[in-house]
């Protein structure tokens, strides 16, 4: 996932300053500032390799623990007004309104963004796009449903209003009018995995609800080509160890 709270989101994400000013160092998915030496970047950045709950992970059925996950309570509608791409994804930002509601606790929907491919494994399996919902509650504690996307022959239309908008560029932003409605994108069943996890992107911080849908949805090969296109590169950070985390399904 891309951002670590609401406020923090576009200056973190779109900022590349060196070590000396006060913005948050640049990382990349590959070379000298990949996802091997994230934990040195930055004292900030420390988590990426000091942490034992990181994201992504491998769900493996066989070692995940059976629970009765309740159904997923969620209330999106149409909010997301603003593609941007900040060079590490295409980020759909929501306005306040969309939220999930877990543990009888409320996470209002932040915004939404694709990996390719995929940062999570189910079973092993890498799927050739991901997306992460972002949510945060008042006292930004984040959640963030994943959605894996298999290839299909036919488009998935419910990408299509803002994927044929998409920024081309690092740092251009698109205005979306109509505004966009995530919830099209949810598989029609909902069931998930549930973990600990962290940021997939520096600074890595640890404390992240992660809910995967067990579910995949479609996308074509046009159009995940023209994702991976316009991004250049993969943005998926490796998988990290389990460690002593319960993985439930
Ligand atoms: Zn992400």
């Amino acid at each position: 996932m891309k951002t670590w709270f609401a406020t923090g989101i576009l200056l973190l994400s779109t900022g590349c300053a060196s070590v000396h000013d006060n913005k948050p160092p640049h990382w990349t998915y590959e070379g000298a500032e990949g996802p091997e030496h994230w934990g040195e970047l930055a004292d900030a950045y420390k988590a990426c390799a000091t942490g034992k709950n990181q994201s992504p992970v491998n769900l493996d059925n066989q070692h995940a623990v059976a629970a009765k996950l309740p159904p997923l309570q969620l209330a999106y509608g149409a909010g997301g007004y603003e593609e941007l791409n900040n060079g590490h994804t295409i980020q759909v930002n929501y306005q306040p309104g969309g939220s999930l509601t877990l543990d009888g606790h409320r996470y209002g929907l932040k915004q939404f963004h694709f990996h390719a491919p995929s940062e999570n494994q189910i079973d092993g399996k890498t799927y050739p796009l991901e997306a992460h919902l972002v949510h945060a509650d008042q006292d930004n504690n984040l959640a963030v449903i994943a959605i894996m996307f298999t290839e299909s022959a036919q488009d998935n239309p419910n990408l299509e209003p803002f994927w044929s908008q998409m920024p081309t560029h690092p740092d251009e932003k698109t205005a979306l009018m109509p505004l966009v409605d995530v919830a099209k994108l949810l598989p029609a069943k909902r069931d998930y995995y549930r973990f600990s996890g962290s940021l997939t992107t520096p600074p890595c911080s640890e404390g992240v609800v992660w809910l995967v849908m067990k579910q995949p949805v479609n996308a074509s090969k046009t159009q995940i080509e023209k994702f991976t296109q316009i991004m250049g590169h993969p943005n998926n950070r490796p998988i990290q160890p389990v460690n002593a985390r319960p993985l439930l399904k």
